[in-house]
């Protein structure tokens, strides 16, 4: 049965670098390719990060009811966002699980669709963090900055929506739990015996469960004036 893991994050938490690691030591990985209507940003190639589309394109597919969920993620009237159904026919058919790395509408969506898909929500150290990585990147103006930061506080107000929260700090220890997390609900689902490793595994990953990182979280929320859920 094909698993369905659903990644979101604020811009800038190092999700596409967490990302594609795991698609690196995560075999049988089936990664869906969004649509959107935002314009390609530096080195992206249309059909690698994102199909680059019109609006008008992207509404012809909402008629034909092409996604499996899409929204406006930046607000109305901003770019569209979605996800194509055919990327999970696909992981069907090459029994491969799917990842999603898409916003918190977007996983809500898939949540009401597929009950049993697994959420998983990037958070950075704290908003300071954030901001310094947002420079650093050098992808966007100090204005754009601003906006994806507002927009980050907007984001984390839905952590406790997700299933499992991972703080990317030390990235070798990020990436190490997000593996573990894609890892242990397959061997979970598998009802394959569980080995020593596994059930390492196991417990790596129930410490990133949300149950478990409420007091983790407190510092982080209150960088970004929230409190808990
Ligand atoms: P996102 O996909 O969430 O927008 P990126 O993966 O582009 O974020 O990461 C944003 C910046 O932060 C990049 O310059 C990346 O190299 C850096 N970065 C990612 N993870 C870490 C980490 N754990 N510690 C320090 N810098 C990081
Ligand atoms: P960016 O423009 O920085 O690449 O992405 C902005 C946001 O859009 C990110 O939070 C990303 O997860 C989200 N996103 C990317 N693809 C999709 C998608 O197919 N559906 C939804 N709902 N969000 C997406």
């Amino acid at each position: 049965m094909t698993n369905v893991f659903v990644i979101s994050a604020p811009s800038g938490s190092g999700k596409s670098t967490l990302v594609s690691k795991a698609r690196e030591l995560v075999p049988g990985l089936h990664f869906s390719v969004s649509y959107t209507t935002r314009a390609p940003r530096g080195k992206e190639r249309n059909g690698r990060e994102y199909y680059f589309i019109s609006r008008q394109e992207f509404e012809e597919m909402i008629r034909k009811d092409e996604f499996l969920e899409y929204a406006e993620v930046f607000g109305t009237g901003t770019d569209y966002y979605g996800t194509a159904r055919r990327f999970l026919r696909e992981a069907e058919q090459k029994r491969d699980d799917l990842l999603l790395d898409i916003d918190v509408q977007g996983a809500a969506q898939i949540k009401s669709k597929i009950s049993e898909a697994t959420s998983i929500f990037i958070l950075p150290p704290d908003r300071k963090e954030l901001e310094k990585r947002l420079r650093v990147r050098g992808l966007d103006s100090a204005e754009v900055i601003q906006r994806r930061l507002a927009n980050a506080s907007r984001e984390i107000e839905n952590y406790s929506k997700y299933d499992y929260i991972l703080v990317n700090d030390c990235l070798p220890d990020s990436i190490d739990a997000l593996t573990s997390i894609l890892l242990a609900e397959r061997l979970q689902r598998s009802g394959v015996e569980r080995s020593a490793d596994g059930t390492k595994i196991m417990e790596r990953a129930e410490r990133c469960r949300l149950r478990n990182m409420e007091e983790r979280l407190q510092p982080i929320l209150a960088s970004f004036r929230l409190s808990r859920r």
